[in-house]
């Protein structure tokens, strides 16, 4: 087995503390990852303090990885020692489904996972995530990094990145059209920085007025406070796509009202409280209101290409993991511009 050092929630809702523990050793097809850097995902806050139900604890979060190839098994094909590499919010699934024959392992019918706060289908054992020095994977689950761009900056792509760029391409969003980006978070601000490469008009609303210049720089044309009526009112009926990032309760009858006729509002964001939605808000102008999980391994690979191309990485504030108490409380208060990523060097 290897000793590896993280950052551990003993209990829903406790601080994150120091934790030891054990990966195994490498099977045929693993790749061992010494970490560099682990993004810091509003998920993680929710599963941490047990918003979603169903945690099990001790939990090491992490789910936004990047670092060094260091041992790889014998039949290992695409990495070798001294390669980087990523990991995202999956180490396994079934491979044989519908879903992952389509290359949609997230939906994996019967079931993912996760590469925390899950467990493994060969011997049933707790998987921990990247809050720690080292990872072993599957291949298949490993994703290539385009040398080109900044390590740490690219770790929450694996993430935020692989969430806002898989609906975007699934709804088709190309030039010219009016899309709008929900929250300018760190989902929110990956949606503008993708979707303004696409050729998109993009919107920004936010509840946040000091974020307003930041959208800007980060590629919308257009930003509006949404708790500002007349401004919102006078969108009504004009987007052509909506992508929801939003953590937090919130409504979703305004936003739905600013769609064209047959537009589409996706939620990625995953509040720990039903919403209220009116079925005259899709009857009217024909409006449809959908979801989306992550994005397969194929097209995360994919997105890191097109990051690589288009030179797209996370605006990051990079904090020792010791921080990390306070980077959730902070992240809660929509206080963080736009993703912080730990340095694992912090753990030594
Ligand atoms: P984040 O960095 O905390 O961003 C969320 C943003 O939502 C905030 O920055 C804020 O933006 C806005 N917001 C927060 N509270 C609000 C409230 N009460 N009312 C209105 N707006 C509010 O979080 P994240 O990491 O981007 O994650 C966002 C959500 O996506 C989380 O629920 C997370 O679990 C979920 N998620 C889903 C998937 C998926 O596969 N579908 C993957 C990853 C994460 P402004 O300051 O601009 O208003
Ligand atoms: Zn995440």
């Amino acid at each position: 087995m290897i000793k590896v050092k993280g950052f551990a929630a003993p209990q829903p809702k406790a601080p994150l503390a120091p934790f030891s523990f054990e990966r195994r050793d490498l099977r045929d097809n693993d790749v061992q990852i010494d970490i560099q850097y682990c993004g810091v995902c509003h998920s993680d806050v929710h599963q941490a303090r047990d918003e979603w139900g169903r945690g099990t604890f001790p939990m090491v979060p992490g789910h936004e990885i990047v670092g060094k190839v260091v041992a790889v098994g014998k039949n290992v094909k695409n990495f070798k020692v001294g390669d980087l590499a990523g990991v995202g919010c999956m180490v396994d699934a079934c491979l044989d489904c519908r879903s992952c024959n389509e290359g949609l392992e997230q939906y994996c019918e019967n079931g993912f996972v996760g590469t925390y706060n899950s467990h493994e289908k060969s011997d049933g054992a707790p998987t921990y995530g990247g809050y720690s020095n080292a990872i072993v994977v599957r291949e298949e689950f490993c994703l290539n990094i385009p040398k080109n761009l900044d390590l740490a900056a690219v770790a929450p792509l694996l993430c935020a990145g692989i969430t806002t760029y898989s609906p975007l391409r699934h709804w088709k969003v190309d030039k010219g059209q009016k899309v709008g980006v929900v929250g300018l978070g760190g989902l929110g601000h990956m949606a503008v920085k993708l979707a303004n490469a696409m050729g998109a008009h993009v919107v920004v609303f936010t509840t946040s007025p000091s974020k307003v210049e930041d959208a800007k720089r980060l590629g919308a044309h257009e930003v509006i406070i949404s708790k500002d009526m007349e401004q919102m009112k006078s969108h009504s009926n004009s987007f052509d796509f909506i992508i929801d990032t939003v953590s937090a309760p919130h409504d979703y009858n305004l936003y739905l009202s600013l769609l064209h006729r047959d537009g589409n509002m996706v939620l990625v964001g995953l509040p720990d409280k039903p919403p209220e939605l009116y079925a005259g808000s899709l009857i009217m102008g024909r409006r449809k209101l959908g979801g989306s999980l992550i994005g397969g391994i194929k097209e995360t690979q994919e997105m890191l290409d097109f990051c690589g191309k288009h030179n797209i990485v996370s605006d990051i504030e990079m904090i020792p993991i010791q921080k990390i108490n306070e980077a959730y409380d902070r992240m809660v208060k929509s206080d963080v511009k736009y993703r912080f990523v730990i340095d694992m060097k912090s753990l030594a």
